[in-house]
């Protein structure tokens, strides 16, 4: 037999609060320092063995569609493994879904990001459900009736997993249904139709081609009445008790989120009430949409991280040519390219968080301009990131037991649903166009303390916005990774230790950065950035 030598030891277990100096930081900064000690509790959590392990339990066992029962009768149910159920319950006691609704208070939005940014890392399938009931309070409170019952069950941190009617249960979750097979970024073209019933209820008809975690309690559905496109809640169970006519047609066989069930589902008269005004379903949903898409941002950092934690670790623990992979110069470089990356996306992530429990001007323009500019960039830097971290790992990091896969194949989620890419660009020029004082409230942000670098990459970025380019929807791309890569940057020159700012600057700003990790240019203290990105545990 042979004798296994040189091989790291497993990152567990591990705080994944104490352990991430960057996490800490951000927490403390954005106003949510009476959340450390819950923090550093779920960090525990999250970093047993035996909660480790839940994650790829519940991505290897994968939820079952039961569309009948043996007689025949219809169920429309989905069967999760008991990992699956166990991780929920963690994430709902922690608040994660619902504390800053339940109990607002400054900072309570940048606490909560913290609890989520560090589940994603260990299981990124049961974040879907509890992003989307976090996002559809704020949809939800259009309609005060309808919120009445629902809130206090959305606001329980109990994980209350039977299929029931919302009355006999102790707690809820809500999902939603947008996209239908002809069109999910134009959601004009929505075909679904709502019928009144003139008891003040609606009964739906048609279908949605995306609806994930169908075993939510209820969702929030697009429909078309004689008024336009609206908002409508849609409960698994009608009042009287028996099952919504939401039929579950098949579950998605998706790249990664393999733990999480989506549904192509067709409504048969199913029952429903209005949210908000008939005809103006799009601005009523969109306030979920702009939670779920600061979700996204923060997912997406998160996966960075862990895959930032697992290269630094093994690179640390790992000898090549008589030395630490850590110390090998070039990999030195990787991984402090991969660290910058991930800690100007998550130093990003929590100043937009606390745009969401702020509400001055500044907030204002920071969640209308800036949730959709980091949501694309960060969801598109993220699946670059997983893949260099699962080479720094070499041949076992293309290997399912050492999580890179599946962090690999979870990267481009984000990117792609609440909107695409693409989507987010075009929403970042509208946004600047119509947010009254936005070009003042991004000057005084974008102000890096008189770093030379910033200011000319500011200044010719100023001139684009002044001219043709902030109109010309094929500019979109660039211009938002540019705002983004500015505001990064002035963010990392006011909070982050000198070396990173540095670093940032001389590799984002440069114009000169090839597409590669492990490029940064000769000066930059790489040692110190991977040193920092190091999860101490
Ligand atoms: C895992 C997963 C889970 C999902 N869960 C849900 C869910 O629970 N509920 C739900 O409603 N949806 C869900 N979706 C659907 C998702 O939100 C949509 O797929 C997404 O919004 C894109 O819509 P589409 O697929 O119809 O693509 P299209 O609208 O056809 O877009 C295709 C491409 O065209 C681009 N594009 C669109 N308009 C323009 C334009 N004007 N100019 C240039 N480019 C443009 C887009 O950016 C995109 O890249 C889920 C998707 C995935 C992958």
């Amino acid at each position: 037999m042979f004798e296994v030598v040189n091989q790291p030891p497993p990152l567990e277990p591990y705080n994944l609060f104490a352990s991430d100096s960057v996490l800490r930081e951000a927490v403390l900064r954005e106003n949510a320092e009476w959340a450390e000690g819950g923090l550093n509790a779920l960090g525990v959590t999250l970093g047993k063995p035996e909660t480790v392990k839940l994650g790829f339990d519940a991505n290897k066992f994968t939820p079952q569609l039961k569309t009948l029962d043996r007689y025949g009768h219809r169920l429309d149910e989905v069967e999760f493994h008991p990992a699956w159920h166990e991780l929920m319950a963690i994430a709902l006691r922690a608040g994660l879904h619902s504390s800053p609704w339940a109990h607002p208070q400054a900072g309570a939005h940048v606490a909560r990001a913290a609890g989520t940014y560090m589940l994603n890392q260990i299981e990124s399938g049961v974040y879907c459900p509890v992003a989307m009931t976090y996002g559809s309070v704020p949809t939800l409170r259009h309609a005060p009736g309808v919120a009445a019952g629902w809130l206090p069950k959305i606001y329980s941190r109990d994980y209350d997993r039977r299929f029931a009617p919302v009355k006999d249960k102790t707690a809820a979750l809500i999902g939603m249904g947008m996209t239908e097979n002809q069109g999910g970024s134009d959601l004009r073209t929505n075909t679904t139709r709502a019928e009144a019933t003139g008891d003040g209820s609606f009964r739906l008809f048609g279908h949605k081609w995306f609806m994930s975690a169908p075993m939510c309690d209820a969702f929030l559905i697009l429909a078309q009445t004689e008024k336009g496109l609206s908002c409508f809640l849609m409960p698994r169970f009608t009042p009287d008790g028996t099952r919504n006519a939401i039929r579950i047609v098949r579950l998605k066989d998706k790249l990664g989120n393999r733990s999480n069930a989506s549904s192509e589902v067709e409504f048969e008269g199913a029952y429903a009430q209005l949210i908000g005004e008939e005809g103006r379903g799009i601005p009523t949903i969109i306030e979920m949409g702009n939670h779920t898409r600061l979700d996204c941002a923060i997912g997406s950092s998160s996966l960075m991280r862990a895959a930032v934690a697992q290269a630094v670790h093994h690179a640390r623990h790992r000898t090549v040519f008589q030395k630490k992979l850590i110390d090998q110069p070039l990999m030195t470089n990787v991984l402090a390219d991969l660290a910058l990356e991930c800690e100007a996306a998550t130093t990003l992530t929590f100043r937009l968080a606390r745009a969401y429990d702020e509400d001055d001007e500044v907030a204002t323009v920071f969640r209308r301009v800036l949730t959709p500019a980091a949501k694309f960039w960060i969801c598109k830097r993220t699946p670059f990131v997983t893949l260099e971290a699962m080479e720094v790992l070499g041949g076992s990091g293309y290997i399912e037991e050492s999580v890179m896969p599946r962090l690999y194949r979870e990267a481009p989620v984000n990117s792609i649903w609440e909107g695409s890419g693409n989507v987010m660009c075009l929403d970042v020029l509208r946004a600047l166009g119509r947010t009254a004082h936005a070009g003042d409230v991004l000057r005084a942000e974008l102000d890096g303390a008189g770093e030379p670098r910033l200011k000319t990459f500011v200044a010719a970025l100023e001139k684009r916005l002044g001219g043709p380019e902030r109109n010309d929807e094929a500019q979109a791309r660039a211009l938002t990774r540019d705002l983004v890569l500015a505001l990064q940057a002035a963010l990392l020159i006011k909070h982050a230790p000198p070396y990173v700012a540095d670093a940032f600057c001389a590799s984002r700003l440069s114009g000169e950065n090839s597409g590669a990790f492990g490029t940064l240019p000769r000066g930059v203290d790489t040692r110190a950035i991977a040193t920092r990105a190091l999860p101490m545990h």
